[in-house]
């Protein structure tokens, strides 16, 4: 039985809820992918669960954005996840198809392609365009005599990588790009002009900190299959966020014990002596203190240390989330052609990269979907390139974000942070940062990892339903 105690002191309100009962009640915080997909692992252990999110939307980074296009008509366009492949991306794709919201149409299908320029303004001719390959030939075009020693040395590169992605256990686990491309005598000459920006590119690392990134975060994105074979890459038509607000939707209706609380951002943590957590959290400009008996942080690094305060116990935790290094991104929906997409190379993902390291990567929006017109979505830009943009008129919409960066060093912590929360008792990390690399899938992996610390029943039951989750190495 459960009864609710409200009393107001110094203003804040103090909601007590004493359980009479052994089941659990849990909190996750945040509702991205991360937090949703854990949310809905857990939903038939039967415990109170309690999602708090403090925007008014779930999604988190897998967000949208809703404008007119030049033809009048309403568009929508994640400003987030773009694409995935479905060897890479497997339990993500299983999840989505597990609950009826894979459906092929819903998705633009494309052959990797990457341009990388070495110009920001004018349509110069590429630095290198990614090999097109089929089963008997690569086919690579730049315009430069040196074309074609710069095929085989991104093709050695993309197959070396696709190598140690098939066999990633049989390498060191902290293995740094930089040691990985020492390892197999890559030419410096091209890992400057192409081979770097590329890896900065996928994983939103600034070129000079590459070296030290982690190998496995990098290859998750470049190489989930054989450069020679016929893979495909896919794109949303429509946001992840749709998707994901369509399986939520479902489970808070099969599951009254699921209760999402939206604009709610939780600003502390405190532990009990009895072992429970009381969390503060504002909504709608008022305090509220309520107790758990487990907490899933489904939040990034920089956001956890925000609201990990004095409690003496949680302090340690700091320790490690002080050096969980985040970059920020700004998104730009824009329809400024000239300076942005080369007229001549119609690519999905153009990359431009200049002497000094800056780079910029654009995306031609309507290589996914008709609707989206003339439009470009590009990220990564230097004051240079935005300021282009801002003066040609043609920003459409603009959005900020933050990127992990995910080296050695910042594995380490996460698997020191996992075991120091395990030692705490039943505090929980899940997110896409918690995993080999962002993405996605790992967002959705990382669910899937609480489940089975927390429950091995139901772990083994999810497994039958997607069957690539048995394949899944669990950590802590
Ligand atoms: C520009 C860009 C491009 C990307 N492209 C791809 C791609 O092509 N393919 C791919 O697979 N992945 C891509 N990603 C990565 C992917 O978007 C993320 O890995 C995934 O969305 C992360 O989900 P998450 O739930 O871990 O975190 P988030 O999405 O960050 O969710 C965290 C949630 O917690 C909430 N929150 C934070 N603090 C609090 C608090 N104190 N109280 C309550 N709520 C709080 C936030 O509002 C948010 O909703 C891209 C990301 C970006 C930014």
């Amino acid at each position: 039985m459960i009864f609710l105690k409200t009393l107001t002191v110094t203003g804040i309100l103090l909601i007590y809820s004493c359980q009479a009962m052994s089941k659990e009640k849990i909190a996750i915080i945040g509702a991205g992918a991360a937090g949703i997909a854990t949310t809905i692992f857990l939903s038939e252990l039967d415990n109170k669960i309690v999602i708090f999110e403090k925007n008014n939307e779930i999604g988190g980074n897998a967000r949208e954005i809703e404008i007119n296009n030049e033809y009048g008509k309403k568009i929508k366009i994640d400003l987030g996840p773009q694409y995935f492949s479905k060897k890479g991306w497997g339990n993500y794709v299983g999840f989505l198809k597990y609950h009826n919201q894979f459906n092929k149409k819903d998705y633009y299908s494309f052959k990797p392609s990457i341009v990388v320029y070495n110009s920001q303004v004018e349509a110069a001719p590429p630095l290198f365009v990614s090999p097109k390959v089929d089963r008997y030939s690569i086919k690579w075009s730049t315009k430069t005599k040196d074309s074609t020693a710069r095929g085989l040395e991104m093709f050695k590169f993309l197959s070396k990588s696709y190598k140690f992605n098939k066999n990633s256990k049989k390498y060191p686990s902290n293995l740094t790009f930089q040691s990985f491309l020492d390892s197999n005598n890559f030419d410096s000459k091209y890992l400057e002009e192409f081979i770097n920006p590329i890896a900065a590119a996928v994983t939103n690392f600034e070129i000079k900190d590459v070296p030290n990134s982690h190998m496995e975060s990098i290859s998750d994105y470049i190489s989930p299959s054989h450069p020679l074979s016929n893979s495909k890459y896919y794109v949303a038509k429509n946001g992840i966020a749709t998707a994901l607000k369509n399986i939520f939707r479902n489970y808070r209706y099969r599951f009254p014990n699921l209760l999402l609380k939206k604009n709610s951002e939780v600003v502390d943590i405190k532990t009990k002596e009895n072992g429970r957590f009381e969390i503060t959290y504002n909504q709608l400009n008022n305090h509220f203190v309520e107790s758990f008996d487990r907490i899933i942080f489904a939040i990034p690094p920089y956001a956890i240390k925000k609201i990990i305060n004095n409690d003496s116990r949680l302090r340690n935790l700091k320790r490690y989330l002080e050096v969980m290094p985040y970059k920020q991104a700004k998104v730009i929906i824009h329809n400024e052609h000239e300076h942005f997409i080369s007229r001549e190379y119609k690519r999905f993902l153009n990359i431009g990269v200049d002497g000094s390291g800056d780079y910029f990567i654009s995306m031609q929006l309507n290589r996914i979907n008709k609707d989206f017109t003339n439009y470009i979505k590009s990220w990564d830009l230097s004051e240079y390139e935005y300021s282009i943009l801002k003066s040609s008129g043609k920003i459409k919409h603009e959005s900020t974000f933050w990127h992990p960066l995910i080296s050695k060093e910042f594995r380490a912590n996460v698997h020191y942070l996992k075991r120091h929360g395990q030692s705490l008792g039943k505090i929980h990390f899940a997110g896409g940062w918690t995993q080999r690399s962002e993405t996605q899938e790992t967002a959705i992996l990382s669910g899937f990892h609480v489940l089975t610390n927390i429950d091995n029943k139901h772990s083994n039951i999810w497994k039958k339903r997607i069957p690539s989750l048995s394949k899944v190495n669990i950590e802590l």
